[in-house]
């Protein structure tokens, strides 16, 4: 069992990462003072029917629990869901001692720590994530369910209790969900660890590949990767913007095909491959890079893309400053920085890349 211990201003907290880190659960909960009271078991349908039993027999009946059960799809990461868990919890009569535990991906965690993060103020809450694309969104503290208008515009920073994540349960995965997580672990790996990134070259040639050793290896470096940067910069006025390397267009192209037919990885790619493709000096890496994403099956660019929306979701980004976009670069391997656009120029640009 590997230990990580993350650090931020506002807590420190471990991640128990391997094969069967839920046995940790127990004596996670044993340690929490106060004790609490009861527990609410929040997950999808997906992975409550594979793993719910699992989770279930780990908190060995020493805690009440209620469990509450929502359909799979981020879709779900909804005002009216994260409405649906505060009035569970309170018919349930949770109080400000007990805990959630939330049983998913990332949308399970963005969603169950945003409802953690605010009821009664804030309670607490332990990750216990089921997919790759989880060993980001399960550590930093960012919690949040999506609007209408866009994706995670309302949440709030909440740091967790325990990261428990039981690598056995990644196995179950269907592939376009390995590639998604894989896309952030490759992310991390470009931002501050070239070695992982030759590693990962190295290793991983087809998507059956992830697993064992190396998939751990890449778990655990992206694990340290985020929280070196979330330790320094935890409510993001600095360098955890560098996270959103391959973002700004990844959300775009999410958004505008509605979150269907593209996981949030396999977008978040074409951002990446964008990105390294506005720089001469990291150019060939992009080369490189789409090869590669093309063997492990990674989508090409949804059909019909309309590049003026495309630039106006990319206004609309948080991060968005007076009308200029934000885009993550990389001067070369491991070293990220911001560079401000005009709509303009990067539409002409866009329309470059999508040639
Ligand atoms: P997800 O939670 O929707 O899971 C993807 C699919 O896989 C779902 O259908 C789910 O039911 C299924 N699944 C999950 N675990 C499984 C398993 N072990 N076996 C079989 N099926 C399983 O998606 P995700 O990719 O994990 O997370 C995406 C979300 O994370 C997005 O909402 C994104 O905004 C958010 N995110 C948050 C942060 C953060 O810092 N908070 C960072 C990155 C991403
Ligand atoms: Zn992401």
């Amino acid at each position: 069992m590997n230990t990580i211990q993350i650090t931020t201003p506002s807590k420190n907290y471990p991640v128990f990462v391997g094969p069967n880190a839920i046995n940790k659960l127990h004596s996670v909960l044993r340690n929490l003072k106060p004790s609490p009271k009861n527990l609410l078991i929040i997950t999808d349908e997906n992975v409550g029917a594979l793993y719910l039993d699992d989770v279930q027999q780990a908190i060995e009946s020493s805690y009440p629990y209620e469990v509450i059960q929502i359909q799979a799809g981020d879709d779900q990461k909804s005002f009216e869901n994260y409405f649906a868990c505060q009035s569970f919890a309170l018919a349930k009569g949770l109080d400000r001692t007990s805990v959630i535990l939330a049983l998913g991906g990332g949308m399970i965690g963005d969603l169950a720590g945003f409802v953690a993060g605010t009821y009664m103020r804030g309670i607490r809450f332990i990750q216990i994530p089921t997919t790759i694309l989880a060993h980001d969104s399960a550590v930093g503290g960012k919690t949040g369910i999506n609007h209408p208008e866009g994706k995670n515009m309302i949440g709030v920073f909440h740091q967790p209790e325990a990261v428990i994540y039981s690598t056995e349960y990644l196995s179950t995965l269907p592939e376009h969900e390995k590639r998604s997580g894989f896309a952030e672990v490759i992310k991390h790996a470009l931002i501050a660890d070239q070695n992982l990134y030759k590693m990962l070259r190295k290793n991983i040639c087809t998507i059956d590949d992830l697993k064992g050793e190396h998939l751990l290896q890449a778990l655990i470096r992206g694990i340290e990767i985020k929280n070196n940067i979330v330790t320094e910069d935890e409510k993001e006025k600095g360098i955890r913007a560098y996270l959103n390397f391959g973002h700004t267009l990844g959300h775009a192209i999410e958004s505008e095909v509605r979150y269907k037919g593209i996981t949030h990885g396999e977008a978040v790619a074409h951002g990446m491959l964008f990105a390294l493709s506005l720089k001469k000096e990291t150019a060939h890496i992009a080369i490189e890079l789409k090869k590669w994403l093309n063997t492990l099956g990674y989508p090409p660019l949804p059909k019909h893309l309309s590049i003026p929306s495309l630039i106006n979701r990319m206004k609309k980004d948080k991060k968005a400053e007076k009308g200029t976009i934000q885009m993550v670069l990389l001067d070369r391997l491991e070293k990220p920085y911001l560079s401000s656009y005009e709509a303009e120029e990067l539409e002409e640009k866009l329309t470059c890349f999508f040639e």
